[in-house]
């Protein structure tokens, strides 16, 4: 069958791929976590919500250092401070790392510091951006853009490709409709489409989806239902002083919710879910697990 992106196209009688993040694995066979701050702010507080993923049974860390803001007043990330405490954090919970790049000219340095390079909704056709971001070699996480077509998206994944880097995972986090009552609207069914269509595995992210913290366990629930291969969630320990979209910040006491929904859906999509060590399971005394 012809098609316009022939590198990530779904290949015909072959399984969905699996792409490696250190010792975790994201695919058809799985249930991933990924969670985190939104943005890296203080040392204290990327620890604290790695600890918050950790206990939430995440297998791979998320933060930003480079902040794509909508605004130019916004808070824009700590940059290269905030890669250093990233990987300090990385390194102390023994988490990989996936982190995004907004400019072509940073890929180099974030990759020296990530497992998993992120390319930003508002950067999904930032070609130059994807070039270089293929070329370096490391898996890359790829955001669906907030008015992108599926097929956009999916050339999006063929640039990083074409550079010979297969191991993309795409990730749907909503896109702009004319609903305000949330952030964004959750395109549930460009989950089962996209797993027609490609071989990548695709993610929901379930926190810039809604934009609210209380829609972010029925769009886990619903975004493994479809058939996701994992969700992306944001986790912060203080959402209300966050520097950046506290208000879909799971909370502490939000993350054994989370653990449930997970360990229920994997269940009920006869899917493993990566099992954390004893010490890392959930611990509702949250805050022992921080020190
Ligand atoms: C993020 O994941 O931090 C982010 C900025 O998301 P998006 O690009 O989907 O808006
Ligand atoms: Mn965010």
């Amino acid at each position: 069958m012809a098609t316009t992106y022939p590198l990530v196209a779904r290949q015909p009688r072959a399984p969905r791929a699996s792409v490696s993040i250190g010792d975790s694995s994201i695919g058809p066979d799985t249930t991933t976590l990924i969670a985190g701050p939104c943005a890296v702010e203080t040392p204290e507080q990327t620890l604290r919500a790695a600890r918050m993923a950790q206990a939430a049974g995440a297998t791979v860390l998320r933060g930003g250092a480079y902040k794509p803001r909508t605004s130019p007043y916004a808070f824009q990330g700590l940059g290269e401070r905030g890669l250093a405490i990233l990987t300090e954090v990385a390194a102390e919970t023994g988490l990989p790392l996936v982190t995004e790049v907004v400019d072509a000219r940073d890929a180099e340095l974030v990759a020296a510091h990530a497992d998993m390079l992120q390319i930003g909704a508002r950067n999904m056709q930032n070609f130059g951006l994807l070039t270089a971001v293929g070329k370096i070699g490391k898996p890359v996480l790829l955001k669906r853009g907030m008015s992108a077509t599926i097929e956009e998206w999916l050339l999006a994944a063929e640039y990083i490709a074409k550079q010979g880097t297969i191991d993309i995972v795409l990730c749907e986090r909503g896109i702009r409709t004319y609903e305000p009552a949330y952030r964004n609207t959750l395109d549930i069914a460009a989950v089962p489409t996209v797993q027609r269509l490609s071989q990548l595995p695709v993610l929901v992210d379930p926190s810039h989806s809604g934009g609210r913290r209380d829609l972010v366990l029925p769009l886990t629930r619903a975004a493994l239902a479809a058939g996701a291969d994992g969700v992306l969630v944001d986790v912060h320990p203080d959402p209300e002083a966050a520097l950046c979209d506290g208000p879909q910040a799971l909370r502490p006491g939000d993350l054994e919710g989370l653990q449930n929904a997970m360990r229920d859906m994997a269940f009920v999509m006869n899917r493993r879910i990566p099992v954390p060590e004893p010490e890392q399971r959930f611990r509702t005394d949250i805050e022992s697990a921080t020190h």
